[in-house]
């Protein structure tokens, strides 16, 4: 009888890189071990307890389409969810849930018991290697893993220290020991590495919070779920309260400032602009006289309070006093204070779009390692991972992800083309696709390429199956039902009077069309469910869009080695915003194809610019 040898994955960390890197790698069919250091702590939450959120929720949803845990399980622990942007466009909107972290945590420990992943606890002290590739990895106990392929994904650990004011302490999170030996391997192999920052706010116990006349925030009366084959919130739902801080807050954060540990120049490493501290927000937007604060329960009993907007690396007793000066708060106590932490990464350009090390065959990195922040960039990067360390082991295909077809391809395509200034996250500024590219969408997209892996279960697929027969189903309807343009003018609908007849899914596709004017000339539709008719109005409302973006597109592609003067203005272009003005005028790009790299570009700002060369010559 033949005996096979299955090769084996090893994954180091079980954060939320680490998980999902752990499913995709078993799931494709490798003997999969995650090496964690507290088997307990498998899918914890470090900062806030919320999943999703604008560009994030993108994120989600493409992991999710490919069988990933993040969506179901952040679905399990919802205690409140809110589609972002929800009175703008689909493609910029973001679903978001804010979870209860323990459920969170078991929803996802549950998630990894449930495949054929075997969990070790312990921490990695060193890798393996032999003959110029990663073999495996040591553990601080003397004991030795082999393996085909190693995935680091250890987060903030990488030489972590911890700030709180003055006082500085090693850990990878509070309470938690950093990865010294490891980022010492790292260092060794002469990989480009950096020191980044985040920080954390203090957290509060809600009894100690006066709630009266605080202005409450409930979730979504018709909540939009992270996970596309989720029906509804499992626990039971709960409001957030909005508080701000005021000039008597600033003044003692202000006072304070030289004990901040991100401010007294202790720390080198770059924190996220994007999620900045309350020292950062006082002292970048000293003219702003008040800063809003979310109050979000961490668990649905609402004992721990996390007040989302005041992060610090402050003292504690300065913490307690601008804490104590916020309405609402004048009695909060603090459960756990806020802190800074400092920590290694690797310059992502030193990874190939399949995340494997170029100079260290056999080993992928994976989530905050790399230059990130967020769980669900960490997530969607485990992913790509645990794919490509699994296909590479099993001389399969790389699984590649393009910036026209994800979310996840602009990211990866983000860090390994232009490397990381600061924590890097994701926004939909940063997808020039992003007409098409819609948290709506994910699975359409993606779906089809997972069950051509063969990564699905049987009820995923059945589900989506399913799904895109209905799609089909009632968008060959709509098309075969056509009305006269009285009839559309009598519904409603804002049509020429050319005398042409227009079929259901062209009426759909003009703007402030929406189902129920469709449903009002052919009460049959009410057949397939009210979601698959809503996702043919997202479809079909950006049908002409999407007309017009392929044009655009395949304008970039006529004039990408059009020169751009090293002088050229880029001020007075009206059409371009003025952070990419700034951004162009930074980087001074050669030519058109460069220009198509500076980020936040898009197909339109693109020919804009292509105009502007064209009549400036
Ligand atoms: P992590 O979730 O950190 O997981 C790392 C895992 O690796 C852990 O399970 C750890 O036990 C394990 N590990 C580490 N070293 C070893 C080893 N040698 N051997 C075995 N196991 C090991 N994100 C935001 O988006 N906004 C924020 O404001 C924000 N603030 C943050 C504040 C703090 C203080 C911290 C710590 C994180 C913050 N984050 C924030 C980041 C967010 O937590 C991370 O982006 C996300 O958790 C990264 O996921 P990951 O899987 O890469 O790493």
């Amino acid at each position: 009888m033949f005996h096979v040898k299955q090769s084996t994955v090893i994954v180091v960390g079980g954060g939320h890189a680490g998980v999902e890197a752990a499913s995709a790698a078993a799931r494709m069919g490798t003997r999969t071990y995650l090496v964690t250091l507290r088997a307990d702590t498998v899918g914890a939450l470090s900062c806030n307890p919320a999943v999703g959120g604008l560009g994030k929720g993108h994120l989600v949803r493409e992991v999710d389409a490919f069988g990933g845990i993040i969506g179901r399980a952040a679905d399990r622990a919802g205690i409140q969810f809110r589609l972002l942007n929800r009175s703008k466009g689909p493609a910029v909107q973001g679903p978001r849930t804010q979870v209860d972290r323990g459920e969170y945590r078991a929803a996802i420990q549950n998630a990894i018991s449930a495949l054929p992943v075997q969990l070790v606890e312990g921490q990695v002290a060193d890798l393996l290697v032999r003959d110029g590739r990663v073999s495996g990895v040591l553990l601080d106990d003397g004991a030795e893993l082999p393996g085909d392929a190693v995935i680091l994904t250890t987060g903030t650990f990488l030489n972590g220290v911890i700030h709180m004011g003055g006082e500085t302490t090693s850990g990878g999170r509070l309470g938690e020991s950093p990865s010294v030996q490891l980022a010492d391997r790292l260092y060794g192999q002469g990989l480009p590495m950096g020191r980044l920052k985040t920080g954390t706010p203090p957290r509060l116990s809600g009894k100690s919070i006066d709630w009266s006349g605080l202005e409450l925030q409930p979730g979504d009366e018709n909540p939009a779920m992270m996970s596309f084959q989720s029906t509804g919130p499992h626990l039971p739902q709960v409001n957030c309260a909005i508080t701000h801080t005021n000039e008597h807050t600033h003044d003692i954060i202000r006072r304070n400032l030289h004990l901040s540990a991100m401010y007294s120049g202790n720390i080198s490493g770059k924190g996220p602009r994007y999620c900045p501290s309350i020292e950062d927000k006082i002292s970048r937007f000293a003219d702003k006289k008040s800063h809003q604060i979310f109050l979000e329960p961490e668990t649905l009993v609402g004992e721990t309070i996390y007040p989302n907007g005041v992060s610090t690396s402050l003292p504690r007793d300065v913490q307690i006093a601008y804490i104590r000066s916020i309405r609402g708060l004048e009695n909060a106590e603090i459960s756990q204070p806020g802190y800074a932490i400092e920590y290694d990464y690797v310059d992502p350009r030193a990874l190939t779009a399949e995340l494997e090390v170029r100079d260290m065959p056999g080993l992928w990195l994976a989530g905050q390692i790399n230059g990130t922040t967020g769980y669900e960039e960490a997530a969607a990067q485990g992913l790509v991972a645990g794919l490509n360390a699994a296909s590479s082991v099993q001389e399969l295909p790389p699984v590649q992800f393009s910036r026209t077809e994800s979310y996840i391809g602009v990211m990866i395509d983000d860090l390994v083309i232009r490397g990381v200034s600061e924590p890097y996250r994701m926004f939909t500024s940063r997808a020039e696709y992003r007409l098409s590219l819609r948290a709506d969408n994910a699975d359409q997209r993606l779906t089809p390429k997972a069950i051509e892996l063969g990564i699905l279960d049987a009820r995923q697929r059945t589900f989506f199956e399913n799904k895109m027969e209905q799609i089909d189903d009632a968008r060959q309807k709509m098309k075969s039902v056509s009305v006269a343009g009285k009839t559309a003018r009598e519904a409603g609908v804002n049509v020429a009077g050319d005398g042409k007849k227009r079929d259901l899914y062209a009426l759909l596709s003009i703007p402030n069309v929406g189902v129920s004017t469709i449903l009002s000339l052919s009460p049959d539709l009410a057949q397939f469910d009210d979601s698959i008719l809503r996702q043919l109005e997202n479809e079909a409302t950006y049908s002409n869009y999407l007309d017009r973006q392929v044009q655009e597109v395949s304008r970039v592609r006529r004039y990408e080695g059009l020169t751009i003067p090293p002088d050229f203005n880029y001020q007075d272009i009206q059409g371009l915003s003025s952070e990419l003005r700034h951004k162009l005028s930074i980087v001074r790009p050669t030519s058109i194809a460069q220009a198509e790299r500076v980020e936040g570009m898009t197909p339109v700002a693109l020919n804009t610019l292509i105009y502007r060369l064209k009549i400036s010559r």
